[in-house]
């Protein structure tokens, strides 16, 4: 079963202007083959096909857990793409064009249409090019070493794609959301590693990070590195899965601590979490509607009503 709570990783800035182009850019990383709806089915796959969970139930622990934690980062670079198609919009705005329906007319090129077609300027589960997420970017083969190794190597392809689109943008909403996740990913990425150290004796964590350029390099990282985000893997259930420290413990290498040294720490419950934006309605995507006044009045009424006022 599944929890939810209703908070952000982490609280990001909002875009300082409608950046369609950045938002079309970011879905590579919601519904691309290396998006987090990958690195959360992939997850959620495996742990659902887990065999012998009782007499491995580190690994299982471990998988299960991160998978819980991708929910919250497609969570987060929805949020990012909302902001980055949206800008600063606070309240419900009026159709900008007046009479002639035209307020699309000024779009730039290289948009996602659909993000103002087929959505209300809002996230969808595709990549880039606008090509839905698929089944077939999950791997569950049933061999832990393989599925472990092929985690591994998804969150490296996870960080490459990353960066480079990182490199696409300057807009703060993207870059945050992209600081944030290179951090966690490598933490993902050290703790497949890890888990693959203590099964083969293979050394899988000096070779990262993949590609060779440090974390602290990322102005945007850096703030939760010296958090000491990248030592922390978060309990993601109130009960279950306290196994994953006998994995995600230990003395933090060198080359990955980057400067901030300390333990691998296994946290008892999830990150603390930030303040979802609140998206607000525009009339000329009818979002909520194109007068919402009516549908405003009767939420208030039941809102009200459930309050005994
Ligand atoms: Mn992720
Ligand atoms: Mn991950």
């Amino acid at each position: 079963m599944f929890l939810r709570i209703d908070k952000l990783p982490v609280e990001l800035p909002m875009s300082p202007e409608a950046d369609p182009v950045a938002a079309r850019n970011v879905q590579e990383l919601l519904g691309g083959r290396f998006g987090e709806m990958s690195t959360l089915m992939n997850y959620t796959f495996q742990s659902f096909n887990f065999r012998s969970r009782e007499k491995l139930r580190p690994y299982y622990a471990l998988i299960a857990n991160i998978a819980a934690e991708e929910g919250g980062h497609i969570e987060i670079v929805a949020a990012a793409i909302n902001s980055l198609l949206n800008g600063p919009r606070t309240g419900f705005e009026e159709d900008a064009s007046g009479e002639g329906f035209n307020a699309f007319a000024g779009l730039p090129g290289g948009i996602n249409p659909h993000h103002f077609i087929a959505s209300g300027q809002t996230s969808l589960p595709v990549n880039a090019n606008g090509a839905p997420w698929t089944g077939d970017y999950v791997f569950s083969s049933g061999n832990l070493i393989l599925d472990l190794l092929h985690n591994f190597f998804l969150e490296n392809g996870a960080r490459t794609q990353k960066i480079r689109v990182y490199e696409m943008t300057t807009n703060p909403a993207a870059r945050a959301m992209l600081g944030y996740l290179f951090v966690r990913g490598g933490v993902h990425a050290m703790a497949y590693a890890k888990a693959l150290e203590t099964l083969t004796g293979v050394e899988m964590s000096k070779m990262l990070p993949i590609p060779n350029i440090p974390n602290a390099k990322f102005k945007e990282a850096r703030v939760f590195m010296d958090q000491g985000s990248h030592r922390k893997l978060y309990r993601f259930s109130p009960e279950d899965f306290s196994e994953v420290a006998s994995i995600w413990n230990g003395a933090v290498p060198e080359a990955y601590a980057e400067g901030s040294q300390g333990e691998f720490e296994f946290i008892d419950a999830p990150p603390e979490g930030g303040k979802l934006a609140n998206l607000a309605g525009i009339a000329s995507s009818f979002t909520p509607d194109y007068a919402p006044e009516e549908i405003f009045e009767i939420a208030n009424k039941l809102y009200s009503k459930a309050q005994g006022k």
